[in-house]
């Protein structure tokens, strides 16, 4: 059994002394949950002091975005070199915010994946549809071209660490959470896609919802076929909602 993800995107939120209360919430409630990976995706200014203060509780920490250069003349980036050095496991990338507020193309997307394994970090690759794209019947399409993106310029191993999130730009931040058949289907796009890749790798790889996953839809969302967590943004800003959620997914692994 693959074991169950309950990550926090906290964006563009939070102080060190909102991130460390957080981080001494969940620290107090950890051993509630012991099936679940936690994963908090902070910002880089709060990073350092999180993940030291964590030290040894078992709660991971990621970033929200790198650069794909370990360094250079790029004002304003963040290396994943830097992130690995201020404590961070993890680095999300391809979120939507970022291919659509930002910009960044799939082949951004896919040096910024690459970077982030070849420095040591663990990917949590974001890929979804916008509402256009769903409209005109897309879906598959588009996931197919950004995941297909980043395995052309990676090998297969490096997928070993990384996990997978189907995020339907319209669900994000809307209150609108995908409907079980889109979310079965595009997550069996996405484990296909990867069978493709590596059969024992796509049997093995995680692949989490994202898009309004709230208390309330947790254990409906981790109850559909293929979901191996979520990612969760305006939700993972309360320590009592985010750990409902994780409560819900661990309860669902409880049962087997
Ligand atoms: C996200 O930003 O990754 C996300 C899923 O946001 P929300 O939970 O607010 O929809």
């Amino acid at each position: 059994m693959r074991k169950p993800v309950s990550a926090a995107n906290w964006k563009m939120h939070k102080t060190i002394r909102e991130a460390s209360e957080f981080v001494a919430g969940v620290r107090s409630k950890i051993l509630d949950v012991p099936q679940v990976d936690i994963i908090l995706c902070a910002s880089s200014t709060v990073l350092f002091h999180i993940a030291a203060d964590a030290d040894e509780s078992g709660i991971e920490f990621g970033a929200q975005n790198c650069h794909w250069e370990n360094e250079g003349a790029f004002t304003g980036e963040v290396s994943p070199e830097m992130l690995l050095d201020c404590g961070a496991q993890w680095v999300i990338v391809g979120h939507s915010e970022r291919r659509h507020l930002f910009s960044e193309t799939d082949e951004d997307v896919a040096r910024k994946f690459s970077a982030a394994v070849f420095a040591g970090l663990r990917p949590i690759l974001c890929v979804g549809e916008t509402l256009d794209e769903r409209q005109s019947g897309t879906t598959s399409e588009v996931i197919w071209r950004q995941l297909n993106a980043v395995t052309s310029l990676t090998e297969a191993e490096a997928f070993d660490r990384a996990v997978i999130a189907y995020e339907p730009v319209w669900a994000i931040g809307t209150g609108i959470t995908a409907e079980t058949d889109q979310i079965e289907e595009a997550h069996g796009v996405i484990r296909d896609f990867m069978k493709n890749v590596d059969e024992k790798l796509a049997d093995e790889i995680r692949i989490l919802y994202g898009g309004s996953v709230k208390p309330t839809n947790a254990t409906e969302l981790i109850e559909i076929a293929g979901v191996d967590g979520v990612l969760v943004g305006g939700a993972s800003l309360s320590i009592d909602s985010f750990m409902e959620i994780t409560q819900a997914i661990s309860e669902h692994y409880d049962k087997g």
